[in-house]
């Protein structure tokens, strides 16, 4: 199984919170659309015939696309590339762009999973990360996306928000659960160099993110989603059973993905390439039909340390017969991972270890500890 990634650049307005690849000039979007389009015929065989399960439009924001360039995208994907009948078909969205007939035009073109970028249902929220949209457009979308047939809906939300209030982060969990949304990934705000948050922490505009809101806002997540019967599977995502998303689970499996567009980052089992995060370059060089990227190949130490990077962070664990398959040294990792064990950070599982409820918090901080120099 394989996946396809396609990066949109654009978006109308940067979050102020925001470090991916966007640019808020539009004027390039069908420029990129082509570019993109002349990527995929030119990276054909990147994914050597795999069949594609999973198509993923990511951004920036994916829903500024025209109806035409989605479709022209798609067209080029099935003329180049075997996909599967079933596949999973997600299209990030904000809830400004989700008109009625722009959400029926998503659903004709089998668009079959939305990802819709809500963050808070709290307008002095969504006005203090200057989001795009309002707290009503999110629940009006919400609400035609069902009507018209869309089952597979995750939601955005962010949590640890200066201002938020523990019971306004209550709320934005209780009205996700009223609203009968099947998954849902939650990020605690961070504070990415270069961003507007960071420019104005530095100059006390903003206050500074508080590590033990985060904390509390984390715990209420997990306790009201595991009461409501939704999994949780990897750090950020809660789905009920059925409703995983597919295209992130298998980066977390490390299956192979050819991503393309501005940013996009590409695996194909032994490297690693990542495209120029810049519109212009990247037009330039697929002007000259060249992708402007670079490559890494992967070390059997580069692999082990992303397992544990990557398992250290969903139910699924890390697996020591993949660990010692490298045939490296290993014995002061696994006097670590029984150290961990012993102080319930980590617990052992069926083939090998995985983060206890305890330890997730700080899976990060555990994998980079465990990581092999
Ligand atoms: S819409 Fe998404 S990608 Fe665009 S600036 Fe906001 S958070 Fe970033």
């Amino acid at each position: 199984m394989a996946g396809i990634y396609i990066h949109i650049p654009f978006c109308k307005k940067a979050c102020h919170y925001c470090d991916f690849h966007f640019s808020t000039s539009l004027q390039h979007q069908q420029a990129i659309v082509n570019a993109i389009g002349k990527e995929l015929e030119l990276r054909k065989a990147y994914l050597q015939n795999e069949p594609i399960q999973t198509i993923y439009f990511g951004g920036g924001t994916p829903s500024l696309l025209t109806k035409a360039q989605l479709q022209q995208i798609l067209n080029i994907i099935n003329d180049n590339f075997q996909v599967e009948s079933n596949s999973e078909i997600t299209l990030e969205a904000n809830p400004d762009d989700l008109s009625k007939s722009k959400l029926e035009e998503l659903f004709s073109l089998g668009i079959n999973r939305l990802s819709i970028g809500v963050q808070s249902f709290f307008d002095t929220h969504l006005q203090w990360m200057n989001r795009a949209h309002n707290a009503q457009e999110s629940w009006q979308c919400l609400q035609w996306a069902k009507e018209i047939g869309f089952e597979n809906i995750t939601i955005d939300l962010i949590y640890g928000i200066p201002q938020m209030t523990d019971g306004e982060w209550k709320e934005n969990i209780q009205k996700t659960l009223d609203l009968g949304i099947p998954h849902i990934s939650a990020y605690n705000l961070t504070v990415e160099e270069k961003t507007v948050l960071h420019h104005q922490i530095e100059n006390k505009k903003s206050p500074k993110l508080d590590d033990a809101q985060g904390e509390r806002n984390f715990n209420v997540l997990q306790e009201m989603l595991k009461a409501n019967d939704y999994v949780h599977y990897e750090i950020s995502n809660f789905g009920k059973e059925g409703y995983f998303s597919k295209h992130n689970t298998s980066y977390w499996q490390s299956k192979r993905y050819l991503g393309v567009g501005p940013s996009a980052h590409s695996f194909d089992g032994v490297s690693r390439s990542w495209n120029v995060s810049n519109n212009n370059l990247y037009l330039q060089g697929l002007e000259k039909e060249k992708v402007p990227s670079k490559k890494e190949m992967l070390q059997p130490k580069d692999l082990i340390n992303e397992h544990l990077m990557i398992g250290l962070r969903n139910i699924w664990g890390c697996d020591w017969q993949y660990i010692t398959s490298f045939g490296l040294d290993i014995e002061e990792l696994t006097q670590k991972v029984e150290v961990l064990i012993k102080i319930g950070d980590l617990e052992t599982t069926e083939k090998g270890f995985k983060t206890t409820h305890k330890g997730l918090l700080f899976a990060d901080g555990i994998a980079s500890d465990l990581f092999l120099e």
